[in-house]
């Protein structure tokens, strides 16, 4: 009742298309759900997003949930996601993605999720990390620990995304640093971001977790960009 006072005083609007919501509809109305470009990625291992890491660093298994495109839903949920507070957009994705991930072995048999890290600069000025909730979504609906530790960023770089889009890669792999004991040797890591562009940043991840004895690495991002 109150809720829905609430609603009618201060309406809540769509993360993907800013329409207003419905009583029976959460974060995203029922078009935008209907029209949100799934990748089906997780359907076939030699996928486009797997392909991206080909020759750079061994992947075992890599897969994106949504095409983000320039002025799309998508692109609006994620502006949403990072610049606006909208956590709750992570945990409707991860939640939607995990029930097509439980038919991935090479997803279930991880060990931890580990969260593509802010510099705790970033950190501090954000308040969150923008995949921290799509991780924890996926870690309950898994059932993988969610270990936001193990890797870290060193580097505070403000124009980290201009950078990776022009495909200035070089410098980034100094950028990561991993901090274990002998309990994360042996792991199969599952890496999570928001979205792949160049495939860069993740490249620069895995290359540092790959450091600890007997690692090995899986991607799971929400979105990867199509022109
Ligand atoms: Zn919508």
């Amino acid at each position: 009742m109150f809720k829905s006072l609430l609603n009618l005083f201060f309406p809540k609007t769509c993360s993907g298309c800013s329409s207003y919501l419905t009583a029976n509809e959460t974060i995203i109305c029922t078009t935008c759900r209907h029209d949100i470009p799934l990748t089906n990625h997780y359907l076939n291992q030699e996928n486009e997003a797997f392909k991206k890491f080909y020759g750079r660093v061994a992947v075992r298994h890599v897969s994106c949930f949504v095409y983000f495109h320039k002025k799309g839903i998508v692109q609006e949920m994620i502006h949403n996601l990072k610049y606006r507070g909208h956590e709750e957009v992570g945990s409707m994705l991860g939640n939607w993605y995990a029930a097509d991930l439980k038919s991935v072995p090479e997803v279930t048999s991880a060990t931890c999720i580990i969260p593509v890290p802010l510099h705790k600069r970033k950190l501090r000025e954000r308040g969150y990390n923008q995949v921290a909730t799509f991780g924890k979504a996926l870690s309950t609906q898994l059932s993988l620990p969610y270990n936001d530790k193990v890797l870290i960023r060193k580097v505070y770089s403000k124009t980290q995304s201009k950078k990776n889009l022009l495909g200035r890669t070089e410098g980034i792999q100094s950028t990561f640093d991993v901090n274990f004991t002998s309990d994360d040797h042996n792991k199969h890591f599952l890496l999570i971001d928001d979205v792949i562009t160049t495939g860069a940043t993740l490249e620069a991840c895995s290359k540092a977790l790959l450091k600890i004895p007997g690692a090995s690495i899986s991607i799971v991002c929400m979105a990867m960009t199509e022109s």
